[in-house]
């Protein structure tokens, strides 16, 4: 979702870079996921996932986002910022809507932090990570990057690789 908005504005591939990497941003915040089984591995117990998950989901880390995105961008610097600040948001919106963890438990984004504690987003509605509606939408944006790539000729593969990339759109034109 963020390549695909990425694409909404002027930019070289180094811009829509940045508006990826700002979309998925606060998930930096879940390197427990990663490195929890490693450390157990070597027979230490810890809670990263537990303790900071949802610590970047914030207004304040957004806008440090924000701004790194606008020093980094080389043109259409605003629009580019403008564009950070919007996936970051889209992200929030998406983890509210849509990924409550196996046990139930809802992650609330406290909005104004590291500035104030005192607005805990979460929406009782909210399904499951793996529920079908996450399904169904990811399907849909796979769809989306394959007709995408095969009009505009250029792919998220964009982002680690031009001839990965190349290759990609290589495919893609010969059995369309
Ligand atoms: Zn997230």
């Amino acid at each position: 979702m963020s390549w695909l908005s990425s694409n909404l504005i002027d930019g070289n591939v180094r811009e829509r870079r940045i508006i990826t990497v700002s979309g998925i941003a606060p998930d930096i915040d879940g390197f427990g996921l990663l490195v929890d089984p490693t450390l157990r591995l070597f027979g230490y117990s810890s809670n990263l996932w537990g303790e900071f998950h949802h610590s970047l989901h914030n207004l304040g880390f957004c806008l440090l986002v924000t701004i790194i995105a606008y020093l980094v961008a080389s043109v259409n610097k605003f629009k580019v910022a403008c564009m950070a600040f919007l996936l970051f948001h889209l992200h929030l919106i998406c983890d509210l809507v849509g990924s409550k963890g196996p046990d139930g438990y809802q992650w609330p984004i406290s909005y104004f932090e590291p500035f104030s504690g005192s607005l805990n987003l979460y929406w009782k509605f909210q399904w499951e990570l793996n529920a079908w509606p996450n399904i169904a939408i990811g399907l849909m944006l796979y769809l989306m990057v394959f007709w995408f790539s095969k009009h505009h000729q250029r792919s998220p593969f964009e982002l680690v690789s031009k001839k990965a990339d190349d290759a990609f759109v290589g495919i893609l034109n010969k059995i369309t």
